[in-house]
């Protein structure tokens, strides 16, 4: 006899409930009785004691919604599918244990039913099939998905490899070579460059404090801004400032610094694939017009969000903005490169990005005096589909990432105008001229036009 057929409709409604109940705890009723023990139910059921409501013995999970042995559920799923019916040989209430299971089914099944085992939790055959073919089918779109999973070529990858070895080559993070600069002198009266390390530092201060808050420079304009104005004001302050502008006592170092960073990047770009292909006229019509754009970039590696500056090892060859200024550049400059290295250095580019941008910067095709602009254009197109296919593959979040370092491309191109303006100027004047290195004049000098 079964029991259930002896139960009464409440009984019955009970046991709906319970059911829901479980659904709602599990999610799904069907597949809770796949996974009788599955590691997610044994992690939730971890504070149900683990011992077989029928008979005592170790339990393995929730079976057909009760926490039975390997045995009781067994004897439960065969007992339901034989539409068994057993009669006890005893009074109808034998007490089950791990070794006596066997000697009455009847009770052992009774003791099933009150424990809440329901046979409408064991699946037909037909269902089992059906679960298993789901769970085929989701594994095969699984594989299908990692299949078609956009990758790099390997071509792709080559280039990004030998991009970054370059890089490597042609940046050392160390500096150990600044100190065969001539030396930087950050000379000026006392008071004055300590007002300015203190207005810098509160500057800094502030404006770290913002970039953490404001993920676009909208804060960090008033903080330039008032970069700005703190320079205006020394500027024109009555004490010596034309003096000091005449000595420019930082430009030796920063002229040798340049210099050296041109040599960098000529040995960057020569190991950019196709680079060498091309004529030398293009070569150097290239890195005339862009060696500025790609120093700027290199730069951003040594540039500090905290302290606004470019660390290069010690604090001799630590750069702030005021530095600069005492080689003959402005805040005309000065102000937007700074805006510039904060923008670049927010977009947080793998190293495979920033060097994937500095190849691309080199090879633009529409500097000024390339002859084969074709040629150019097909290499700088390749870098630009591995740039966004790297992107897309391994910068999670990075939809709008390829757009912003073309922007930064855009930036580049005024910065390089008002450094050219600014150069001419500064090369004009014998004194400050005779202080810049062959190669400055001749890379930074006649403008291909
Ligand atoms: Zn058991
Ligand atoms: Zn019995």
């Amino acid at each position: 006899q079964f029991f259930w057929r002896l139960a009464g409709k409440e009984r019955e409604a009970e046991k709906m409930l319970r059911i829901k109940q479980r659904e709602r705890v599990y999610g799904d009723a069907s597949l809770t009785a796949v996974s009788t023990s599955s590691q997610a139910q044994d992690e939730f059921d971890r504070n149900v004691p683990r011992i077989c409501g029928v008979c005592g013995d170790k339990a393995t999970g929730f079976h057909f919604n009760a926490m039975t042995c390997e045995g009781c559920k067994g004897f439960f799923r065969r007992s339901m599918k034989r539409k068994a019916s057993f009669t006890c040989p005893f009074n109808g209430n034998c007490t089950i244990t791990k070794d006596n299971r066997r000697h009455c089914q009847a009770c052992r099944l009774k003791r099933c039913v009150d424990i809440g085992m329901m046979k409408e939790f064991i699946l037909t055959d037909e269902e089992v099939q059906r679960k298993k073919d789901l769970i085929q089918k989701r594994k095969d779109e699984e594989a299908m998905k990692e299949a078609q999973r956009p990758r790099l070529t390997e071509e792709q990858q080559n280039i990004i490899a030998l991009l970054v070895e370059a890089h490597h080559k042609t940046y050392d993070d160390s500096y150990s070579d600044f100190s065969r600069f001539r030396p930087p002198v950050r000379e000026g009266p006392v008071t004055r460059s300590a007002s300015r390390a203190a207005s810098l530092h509160s500057l800094s201060d502030a404006s770290s404090d913002s970039f953490s808050h404001s993920p676009d420079s909208g804060d960090s304009k008033m903080n330039l801004g008032s970069l700005l104005m703190m320079y205006q004001e020394q500027g024109s302050s009555p004490d010596s400032a034309d003096d000091e502008n005449s000595r420019l006592s930082m430009l030796p170092h920063l002229a040798d610094l340049v210099s050296y960073s041109i040599q960098k990047v000529i040995g960057f770009a020569k190991m950019i694939p196709g680079f060498r292909d091309l004529t030398a006229e293009d070569q150097i019509a290239l890195l005339k017009s862009s060696a500025i754009e790609v120093i700027m970039l290199r730069s951003n590696q040594s540039f500090s969000l905290e302290d606004m500056s470019w660390s290069c090892g010690g604090p001799d060859f630590k750069y702030c903005v005021n530095d600069v200024t005492k080689a003959g550049h402005t805040l005309e400059l000065l102000e937007p490169l700074v805006k510039f290295q904060v923008g670049l250095k927010k977009l947080n580019l793998h190293e495979e990005e920033h060097v994937l941008l500095m190849a691309i910067c080199l090879l633009s095709p529409d500097r000024p005096g390339i002859q084969d602009h074709a040629k150019v254009e097909v290499l700088q197109d390749r870098l630009s589909e591995i740039l966004q296919a790297y992107i897309r593959i391994n910068h999670p979040g990075g939809r709008l990432l390829y757009a912003k370092m073309i922007q930064k491309l855009a930036d580049l191109r005024s910065l390089n105008e008002e450094h050219s303006k600014q150069y001419r100027s500064l090369s004009f004047q014998p004194e400050h001229s005779m202080q810049l290195t062959p190669l400055v004049l001749e890379v930074f000098g006649g403008q291909v036009t």
